[in-house]
């Protein structure tokens, strides 16, 4: 049997994904690249989590569930921490849980794309729509990202070759303009390469809205090649529409101007007449989702505490900067493995901290974990909504059923809300 499916391996979300699957599992998977396609059979992973596990010993769904519930009512000071792997659902259900425990709500955003994702949202920005960018920029941007690498069908089904309303000939009717530190892969189909410096993003951003403002300045100050830079500013000037997506390049050294300065820049294009438009290419697939709903549950992106009843943010607090601190006693991981990806002082923390693992896989943090809930994998076990890179809701199509004792995410948070 074929069947139609959204793939969640990123956050492009590619809902064009045909699935033959035979006897409950899955045979073939067409027109996924290889991330999406391994993301659709981790299904059938040996690594996969299946039955639930306190202390290491497999227990009934129902005795792991009351024991996630206490550890979560008896926690002293509890973190939910994840979120960007789960379905939009989970995520407000995810609020709500952090409410009723007096926990703190954060999750990957807060040190990813969660800050660019706010402050275009702070600034009543709302990024066009992909299929816009197909059919309408002629002169598309990779900032500080290498799709060639991370979201490998982005270039191939929407920016870059696809022909569009306004781009007749694909990729002949667009200029691409790759902008990093290094050499990377998306560079191969750039027609300009800019490499500068870490850290020079802003001063970059600022150069080239200088150029179109009449202010000249020196290409040295953002420590870009001269030849490159000003054959760029030519083709930018030609442009009529121009889209910049940019990735975790633009937070070099942990500064967030040069994600301040792409905006300011795509307003002086378009107060030259261009039209411009800027989208963050997070990897996570719900990340955008997770940040907004949290916006639109609370008023804060993420970092959200609610030990005092009511909920406050601070940008400085967050779960990496609280977690080096020690400041967690009972941790609750969904969908993320910050064991494998969080800084050595924040890592310890954890490790002190009783863990509750909800995820598909048995990751680093699920193994070192307390408690582990199995999860089904979302798209393809589960479904709900999740929102791709430019704010399109997309409803997921699930096409197989939990593995073992797996549920999806919202399944498991009603659960444990159930029994606090
Ligand atoms: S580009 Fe992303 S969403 Fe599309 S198939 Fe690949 S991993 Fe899946």
């Amino acid at each position: 049997m074929r069947v139609e499916a959204v793939c969640t391996g990123c956050s492009l979300l590619c809902d064009d994904i045909v699935v033959e699957v035979e006897g409950g599992r899955v045979k073939k998977v067409l027109h996924a690249c290889a991330i999406g396609a391994k993301r659709i059979e981790s299904a059938l992973e040996a690594e996969r989590a299946l039955k639930p596990l306190a202390g290491g010993r497999i227990v009934s769904l129902d005795e792991a569930v009351k024991q996630a519930a206490e550890m979560l009512r008896e926690a002293r000071r509890p973190l939910l921490y994840g979120w960007c792997n789960s379905v939009n659902e989970a995520v407000r259900l995810g609020l709500e849980l952090a409410r009723k425990v007096n926990g703190f709500f954060d999750g990957p955003m807060s040190v990813c794309h969660g800050y660019s994702i706010w402050y275009a949202r702070m600034k009543g920005i709302r990024p066009p729509k992909l299929d816009e960018v197909l059919d309408r920029a002629d002169h598309v941007v990779y900032w500080g990202c290498n799709p060639a690498e991370s979201h490998h069908r982005h270039a191939s089904r929407f920016a870059v070759f696809p022909r569009g309303e306004k781009t007749p000939e694909g990729v002949e009717s667009r200029s691409v303009t790759v902008v990093d530190v290094r050499p990377t892969r998306t560079m191969r189909i750039a027609n300009h390469r800019l490499i500068i410096p870490p850290g020079r993003d802003a001063a970059l951003a600022k150069l080239i809205a200088g150029e179109l403002s009449g202010s000249r300045g020196k290409p040295s100050e953002a420590g870009v090649a001269e030849e490159e830079f000003y054959s760029f500013i030519e083709s930018l000037k030609r442009s009529t529409y121009v889209v910049v997506f940019y990735g975790l390049g633009l937070y070099s050294a942990g500064e967030r101007s040069g994600v301040e300065g792409l905006y300011e820049l795509i307003k002086v294009l378009e107060s030259s007449g261009v039209k411009a438009a800027a989208i963050p290419m997070s990897g996570h697939y719900n990340m955008v989702g997770a940040v907004e709903e949290a916006l639109s549950a609370t008023g804060y992106p993420y970092a959200i505490d609610f030990s005092g009843g009511q909920p406050s943010f601070s940008q400085e607090q967050t779960a990496v900067k609280l977690l080096s601190k020690g400041e967690f006693d009972v941790v609750l991981v969904i969908g993320s493995d910050p064991l494998a990806s969080m800084p050595r002082q924040a890592v310890s923390g954890l490790k002190k901290s009783k863990v509750i693992a909800v995820d598909y896989q048995l990751s680093l943090t699920a193994r070192a974990a307390e408690l582990v809930l199995p999860a089904a994998v979302g798209g393809v076990e589960s479904g709900g909504t999740a929102t791709r890179m430019d704010g399109e809701r997309l409803e997921l199509k699930p096409f197989l059923e939990p593995a073992g004792c797996s549920r999806a995410d919202e399944e498991i948070l009603k659960m444990v809300a159930k029994e606090l």
